[in-house]
């Protein structure tokens, strides 16, 4: 992609834009029959301490420092749709997930002095699904409710453990009552919510895991996202690493999630999310089938489709540039045009993480391709049994789901 200069006046950026959008109008290489559905990812990137695995854009804000700066950030969220909104003219928003760093840090005001502004400047649909993201530790009684009431409709809670000590271990800032406190009360105000829970975590046992499954599933959880620990570069642990489980435990303690996940009704739908029926997250969902995101807020990417190109932006990172830059109209750091080469790799290392695979026409009409471009690649997982396919759908197996990333090389660009 390329590094857009920052622009020195409001002015300059708007004819950027206008440039731009007739730059993505023109004729090229892909042919797309229709658009995908459009998504909308709100970034709020501050968080009350910096967690040691993490490399989120994520902003340490400690509980007694200054004032976080909601309205200006929020303005500059809104400066920044109204920048972006000549690339959707016209779209139907299907979701909003507004996520962090901590967006519950925010207060239920701002949330919905947000919501309100991107309902006056959007076409959302009827009933589509906002999310957010909440971290324990961060809310008093009766503030969920208040983001319930701002328009908020399904939360996601990040848990990772209801242990005292695996907790401290990964740095978090709450502890176990504090996550059963948060998530009883997303249950009690939510007709859908999320736990995060993370494995495989510094000095844990197989009795730790299930011991968090059961404390889970004593909420049953409409939906559950679990995540290995990975080590991550340009992160404290990376500097500093911790002994970590071994492979094959880790291995072991995926399958005590799926089995326990799949004994409490919930369905493996994707790589690392469970649901029960009708909680499946729909924002993520869109990702996965490689539908179209607008993405605002500091760092935060998007994805947009148009007849013959596919488009992909990063936001600038540093939340003060961010909110300078999107007040002057100028907010993006990168934009570029997916090559048609990348493509196939791109489309597989979304839809093959879902447990329903793709339908072939769908490859066509998201990616503008043809199939003979991922002909080769297909054979290839075939013959190694990492998926089974029809005239119509691929689906990847129990062998391509345990290798997925071999699964998905498969389609790298030669
Ligand atoms: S709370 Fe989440 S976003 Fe914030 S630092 Fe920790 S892992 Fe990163």
């Amino acid at each position: 992609m390329i590094p857009i200069q920052p622009q020195d006046s409001a002015s300059g950026a708007q004819a950027a834009v206008q440039r731009d959008i007739q730059h993505y109008m023109r004729p090229g290489t892909l042919q797309l029959g229709s658009l995908p559905p459009l998504s909308l990812y709100v970034h709020l990137p501050w968080c009350i301490r910096k967690c040691p695995y993490c490399d989120f854009n994520s902003h340490e804000h400690g509980r007694d420092g200054p004032e976080l700066p909601e309205d200006r950030y929020i303005d500059a969220l809104v400066a920044d749709l109204e920048s972006a909104l000549p690339l959707i003219w016209g779209r139907t928003v299907h979701s909003i997930f507004i996520g962090g760093g901590t967006p519950s840090l925010f207060a239920p005001q701002s949330i919905d002095r947000l919501l309100a502004a991107i309902r006056a400047r959007l076409r959302m649909e009827a009933d589509g699904e906002i999310t957010m993201e909440a971290n324990p530790g961060t809310f008093e009684t009766d503030r969920f409710r208040a983001f319930r009431a701002a328009g908020v409709t399904r939360l996601s809670i990040g848990v990772q453990s209801f242990d005292d000590r695996l907790l401290q271990t990964v740095g978090r800032v709450h502890d176990g009552a504090q996550a059963r406190a948060a998530v009883r009360e997303a249950a009690d105000s939510f007709e859908t919510f999320n736990i995060d829970l993370m494995y495989a975590l510094p000095g844990q046992t197989e009795l730790d895991l299930a011991r968090d499954l059961d404390v889970a599933m004593s909420f049953a959880p409409p939906h559950l996202s679990v995540y290995h620990l990975t080590i991550e570069p340009n992160t404290y642990f990376a500097k500093f690493p911790p002994a970590i489980p071994e492979d094959d435990l880790a291995y072991d303690m995926l399958d005590r999630i799926t089995a326990r996940t799949a004994a409490a009704g919930m369905q493996r739908y994707e790589i690392s999310a469970y649901a029960r029926e009708g909680h499946q997250c729909w924002h993520n969902r869109n990702y996965w089938q490689f539908g179209d995101y607008l993405g605002i807020g500091a760092g935060a990417h998007s994805k947009l489709s148009f007849a013959h190109r596919i488009v992909r932006q990063v936001r600038f990172r540093d939340p003060a540039r961010y909110m300078d830059q999107a007040l002057a109209g100028a907010p993006l750091a990168q934009d570029g045009e997916v090559r048609r080469a990348d493509l196939p790799f791109e489309y597989m290392l979304n839809a093959l993480r879902l447990r329903e695979g793709f339908a072939l026409q769908d490859f066509m009409e998201r990616t503008g391709l043809p199939l003979s471009s991922i002909a080769k690649g297909l054979d290839a997982a075939q013959a190694k049994g990492l998926i089974t396919r029809d005239l119509g759908r691929v689906v990847p197996t129990e062998r391509g789901f345990d290798f997925l990333s071999d699964l998905q090389e498969l389609f790298l660009a030669e």
